[in-house]
């Protein structure tokens, strides 16, 4: 096959995937959110709806450099991501992991910063906030300039880091669960971790949740480090005991 039509089948494929990853897993956790208290999203039928679209096409934005990426990994040998798990020592999985989790964060941080200066805010974030309160429907509920800064990361990662294939599925696990878990309103993590010391620098639902309450505050992704250092963390939010079943 030529490279054009390979290229596209290629961006077309890892579309499909991002999308129908995307159902299953915000469905799977609606569905659970749903048995768990079934008053939590009642009457956010639109707004998920809503979310659900915004989620779609954000699915093709990262599917293309994604596709890209896959079809130049796959016939050009570019990306240093390797199928033989003794091409660098063992303990190099596990580093890459938190290497490609830290960056991720890193960038997610300031660019998440970034959008919420006003202009920034209108024209690319306000589509993420606009889902009052989020759902598990919202994980990838982006405006398509947003999607943009999201959907190159992981590609611009493959390029220089080496991972061994088993932790990019890793990395790509840990983003698509904890994306549609810090959205879901509820904390899935027991309140020991939650609130114990490693709670302390991870970022659950609860300290997302205060992003999406109080805006400028909270806008790290996995780790609080980016936002302890620049005073912008102000703890953890608290779900409505009234809506929420188990809090
Ligand atoms: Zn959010
Ligand atoms: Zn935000």
């Amino acid at each position: 096959m030529t490279t054009i039509p390979a290229l596209l089948l290629s961006a077309l494929a890892m579309t499909l995937i991002v999308g129908v990853r995307y159902l299953i897993v915000s469905g799977a956790f609606a569905f659970a959110t749903n048995r768990r208290n079934p008053a939590l999203y009642r009457g956010l039928r639109p707004q998920m709806r809503r979310e659900i679209g915004w989620s779609l096409a954000s699915a093709a934005i990262y599917g293309m450099p994604a596709g890209l990426l896959a079809w130049g990994w796959a016939h050009r040998g570019w990306t240093r991501v390797y199928t033989d798990i003794h091409a660098h020592p063992l303990w190099w999985w596990p580093v890459s992991v938190l290497l490609c989790l830290f960056a991720h964060d890193s960038w997610f941080y300031w660019t998440h910063r970034w959008m919420h200066t006003p202009r920034l805010f209108h024209a690319a974030h306000a589509v993420h906030h606009a889902s009052r309160p989020p759902t598990a429907w919202a994980a990838m509920s982006f405006h398509p300039w947003e999607s943009i800064t999201g959907a190159v990361v992981i590609p611009a990662l493959v390029l220089v880091v080496p991972m061994h294939w088993t932790a990019l599925a890793c990395v790509l696990t840990i983003m698509t669960l904890m994306g549609v878990t810090n959205h879901m309103g509820w904390e899935i993590f027991p309140r020991r971790l939650v609130e114990g010391p490693a709670g302390r620098w991870l970022i659950t639902a609860s300290h997302h949740q205060r992003h999406h309450e109080q805006y400028r505050c909270n806008y790290g992704l996995y780790f609080r480090v980016w936002d302890r250092l620049c005073g912008t963390d102000r703890g953890l939010g608290r779900f409505d005991e009234a809506t929420d079943g188990q809090a």
